[in-house]
């Protein structure tokens, strides 16, 4: 413990913070194979890394996340085949999510806990961070969210609160409020409605969520998530909106059903429902994600314009990046939250 006490000066360091980021982005290299093979049921540990065109296997000098699709120019090196951008988004994207975690974990919170709590702090947080990034890529992919995920990651991150001395009832509570608010948003659209409302996988995304960060984790990824859902949804609808009309017939007008059918409608977390959705050429311009996903799914609704081309615009949009997306929020912002709350219970 002493020797890993010594370490503790260097932790604020600019090098730490590379390294950090650095380390981020090799598991954000892993991500993409989770986000890739895990749908389909394959391995994330072998085969290695291989092009998606040739086969050949991906050299080690070439594994280098971010820099070898720099200096690959995003192509294979045998036989050309572009990557995806998107695999340097998310080794990107996660390293800096690591580096935020360190400050946030590691820095910030060096007042008040031992460095080896600190420590243990970030290794939660980032495992966390990874979590949300392959749930996220995963279902904007295929609107699905995995069982074989979630549902290990629950039990996973309800011991992680356990080491981060959080009371037993706390994730117990938020893991259940999780689930079951979803599955209540559902139930009531299942009746009003006749048809499915929230995918039961944003429950269990919730329930890991509510697992490590309790009951306000739930509440602020459940409506954090419906507010920036809201927000890019209505952004994307000005964009659709200024396209030439023949891509995007019809486009009624935006029509909210409520509260509970704008948090409800975004979870598209069926594969029937996604495959539905795709064929749907209508934009739906409901109040959340909600809306573009509940047009999307509407069958009557698939007979419009046969003769359009497929084009991104028409994908359903799913809500559970939006619920990731306010749950690492939440991570960050907890402590400082924590602080205040204490702050002027003091007073
Ligand atoms: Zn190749």
């Amino acid at each position: 413990m002493e020797a890993l006490r010594s370490w503790e000066p260097w932790a604020t360091h600019a090098g730490a913070y590379a390294f950090v980021v650095a380390f981020g982005a090799l598991w954000g290299s892993f991500a993409n194979v989770c986000i890739y093979r895990l749908p389909q049921g394959l391995s994330v540990v072998s085969p290695g890394s291989r092009c998606g065109a040739c086969m050949t296997p991906v050299r080690w000098y070439d594994n280098v996340p971010i820099f070898a699709y720099l200096w690959l120019r995003g192509r294979c090196r045998d036989c050309g085949a572009a990557f995806s951008p998107r695999y340097l988004l998310v080794e990107a994207v996660t390293g800096a999510l690591f580096g935020v975690a360190w400050w946030a974990a590691v820095e910030a919170s060096a007042l008040w806990e031992p460095f080896e709590l600190r420590l243990l702090r970030f290794a939660i947080y980032a495992a966390f961070v990874l979590l949300m990034m392959v749930i996220t890529f995963i279902d904007l992919d295929h609107q699905l969210i995995l069982d074989k995920v979630t549902l290990p990651a629950i039990a996973v991150f309800y011991g992680a609160g356990l080491l981060l001395e959080r009371h037993w009832s706390e994730g117990l509570l938020g893991a259940l409020l999780g689930y079951g608010v979803v599955w209540l948003i559902d139930a009531v659209y299942r009746m009003l409605r006749g048809q499915d409302g929230m995918g039961l996988g944003d429950g269990k995304l919730l329930a890991v969520i509510g697992a490590l960060l309790g009951w306000r984790g739930v509440v602020v990824a459940l409506f954090g998530g419906a507010f920036v859902g809201s927000i890019v949804t209505l952004g994307m609808l000005a964009v659709i909106r200024r396209l030439p009309a023949a891509m995007t017939e019809p486009s009624p007008a935006p029509a909210v059903d409520g509260p509970a059918a704008a948090l409800a409608g975004g979870g598209q977390t069926k594969v029937s429902e996604a495959q539905g959705g795709a064929a749907s050429k209508d934009p739906g311009p409901a109040g959340a994600p909600a809306g573009v996903a509940e047009g999307a799914r509407d069958p009557e609704d698939e007979a419009d314009g046969d003769d359009a081309a497929p084009s991104a615009l028409e994908t359903p949009i799913p809500f559970g990046p939006f619920i990731a997306f306010a749950a690492v929020f939440y991570l960050f912002a907890e402590p400082w939250v924590q602080i205040s709350v204490a702050f002027l219970g003091r007073r």
